[in-house]
């Protein structure tokens, strides 16, 4: 039976392409749309998976809109304290400064996240607090039999996960399932997944720009006659090097493992879900957010031809059928191929084909716009 996905479209009107639009009202009402309304009046909090973003930046998903999906979990009459809610986000293996707790934390708060003024909680849920590593068992042929997830992940009610849709080196692009198979998974996890994919330089696209270099975390790339040069056994295949490059000069050979990668992922993506409260459905909500999206491809500076800015929401209790649903409106958006968009060729086939054989849900949806 096909699932439901619920689109809102935040398209701005002719002459209001440059003012903010504001997710949270539409956000709410999703949470409505998947019967959540009133389900963190509950003993334990739900957690609200969040992204902070880079330094510089506006937060990838702000938090006013955590706070609007707070405030319809915890039900009418409640809109001054939902405190059954929790923001949290996992260290980094791309992004300085979010890669240590303290920093992490340091840079949401100066984003507006934590329990001061009108923000919620915020905790990084694989940081040094949290108490040991979630050792989990993966399903499937990915290649790695376990690996080790958020540890505040089992503290958890429920889970609603805000992703920033934004495109990704490996996956095509970020939405339901790479923020719930990579957000959710610790940052020795993070590494696991990631180990397979050893990016190249197209030496004759070089420009030498330094700047793949510059967000290198690991150390792993040198200038050699004004080129970069990528050291394979110090890179962990994070991809930030390709996200920068505005000649799109660094690329992951589909036979370097961007298949496994995505199968993966799948994997990860269920082991979390069965971690809180055991998978059930009923305690998982997935909301997949298209806006600020030339900010996000804007990145890699150059690339990204068209323009979408921001175009919508969309929701569902099936997080195959939404990024199927996302999937299909960013290419009928993008109006060509896909790394017009995103500046990277690779399509999410692999994940959502392994992520619905391990039963994580169906890539056939309805799309349900209101
Ligand atoms: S970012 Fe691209 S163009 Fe700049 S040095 Fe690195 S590979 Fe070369
Ligand atoms: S060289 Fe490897 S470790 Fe460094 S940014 Fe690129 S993919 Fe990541």
């Amino acid at each position: 039976m096909a699932a439901d996905v619920y689109f809102h479209s935040l398209e701005p009107a002719a002459g209001q392409e440059l003012l903010p639009v504001d997710p949270g009202p539409c956000l709410a009402l999703m949470v409505d749309r998947l019967g959540l309304t009133g389900a963190s009046r509950r003993a334990s909090p739900w957690g609200l998976k969040v992204q902070v973003g880079e330094q510089g930046l506006p937060p990838a998903i702000d938090p006013a809109w955590a706070r609007a999906v707070a405030e319809a979990l915890a039900g009418p009459g409640a809109a001054n304290s939902p405190s059954g809610a929790v923001c949290f986000d996992t260290l980094s293996i791309t992004t300085t400064g979010l890669d240590q707790a303290d920093t992490h934390l340091e840079m949401a708060m100066a984003k507006g996240f934590g329990s001061n003024g009108r923000g919620l909680p915020f905790l990084v849920a694989d940081g040094p607090d949290q108490g040991d590593s979630l050792a989990v068992d993966l399903s499937g042929d990915s290649g790695i039999a376990q690996l080790t997830l958020a540890s505040a992940l089992k503290g958890f009610a429920g889970i609603c996960l805000l992703a920033p849709v934004r495109p990704h080196p490996h996956a095509g692009f970020q939405g339901a399932l790479v923020n719930m198979g990579v957000g959710l998974v610790d940052r020795a996890g993070k590494l696991l997944l990631h180990q397979d994919i050893r990016p190249k330089v197209n030496t004759p696209l070089c420009a030498g720009c330094g700047s793949c270099q510059a967000v290198c975390l690991f150390d792993a790339i040198s200038m050699t006659a004004g080129r970069a040069m990528i050291d394979a056994k110090k890179c962990t295949g994070c991809g930030e090097c390709m996200n920068v490059c505005f000649m799109a000069g660094i690329s992951a050979e589909e036979a370097a493992g961007i298949p496994l990668f995505q199968k993966k992922v799948a994997a990860a993506a269920l082991a979390a879900r069965d971690t809180v409260s055991s998978g059930r459905s009923d305690r998982f909500g997935y909301f997949n957010l298209l806006v600020r999206l030339d900010r996000h491809a804007g990145r890699a500076k150059g690339r990204g031809r068209t323009r979408m800015g921001d175009v919508g929401v969309l929701a569902s209790r099936d997080p195959v059928a939404l990024d199927r649903a996302t999937w299909d409106l960013i290419v009928a958006r993008s109006g060509g191929p896909l790394d017009v968009w995103s500046g990277f060729s690779q399509e999410p086939g692999s994940l959502l084909d392994h992520a619905e054989k391990l039963g994580l849900g169906s890539q056939d949806y309805r799309l349900v716009e209101f």
